[in-house]
């Protein structure tokens, strides 16, 4: 074992309160796309268009409803059953329910999920894709329900308890993903002013190779 394996698996070790981000690079070896990937399709970023969402939901619903379907049938991979085995709190930019699915109880989702909908008008959530597919409308207002992901302008999610996280953790994963957005890249500066070691996973998260430590 290499010095820098045995310093992480000794930081592993250690940790009691450890917390994790992760980002598309988790669920890759899941079949879902990578950040890139993600974003060169023109449909995916749609789906957070506000503007999109609230006039023209009819007309691209169809094209979400595949979307939906095609990641629903993802299914959670060794790294997700790792941070469910040693119950890592996780903090995800993913919008695919694996984190759960593997049994992960403490989950933050900022940027929201697919595996839930949202009603535009009155913010009611929707548990069932099945019924989405069906029943597009609130039934409770009529509105139009979207998947439950954070749109264009909108804040991110439970961002003080993920604060509240990072400030009782003593150790913090970064898992597939290269933290390029807002709030969420501060996160390995705060760890390192906690006195805490970030342990870095690169986008092949299922062969676990942290390719670099900050102590
Ligand atoms: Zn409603």
């Amino acid at each position: 074992m290499e010095s820098w394996q045995k310093q992480v698996r000794e930081h592993c070790l250690r940790a009691n309160e450890m917390v994790a981000i992760t980002g598309a690079g988790i669920s890759v070896p899941s079949g879902l796309p990578s950040a890139e990937e993600m974003f060169r399709g023109k449909q995916v970023k749609e789906l957070f268009s506000k503007e999109l969402a609230k006039r023209h939901w009819q007309q691209y619903r169809h094209l979400y409803a595949k979307i939906v379907e095609d990641w629903s049938v993802a299914r959670p991979n060794h790294a997700h059953h790792a941070l469910a085995l040693r119950d890592v709190k996780t903090i995800t930019m993913n919008l695919d329910g694996l984190h759960q699915q593997a049994g992960t109880k403490s989950v933050i989702e900022i940027h929201g999920t697919l595996r839930r909908f949202r009603c535009l008008h009155c913010g009611a959530r929707e548990r069932s894709i099945a019924l989405w597919k069906n029943h597009v409308k609130c039934r409770l207002c009529d509105g139009p329900m979207w998947p439950d992901v954070v749109l264009e302008g909108e804040p991110v999610r439970q961002l003080g308890l993920a604060l509240n996280w990072m400030s009782l953790a003593d150790a913090l994963l970064i898992i597939g993903t290269s933290l390029t957005m807002q709030p969420i890249r501060k996160f390995p500066k705060i760890a390192k002013e906690n006195g805490i070691p970030v342990i870095v996973v690169n986008e092949k998260a299922d062969e676990w190779v942290p390719y670099y430590l900050i102590k």
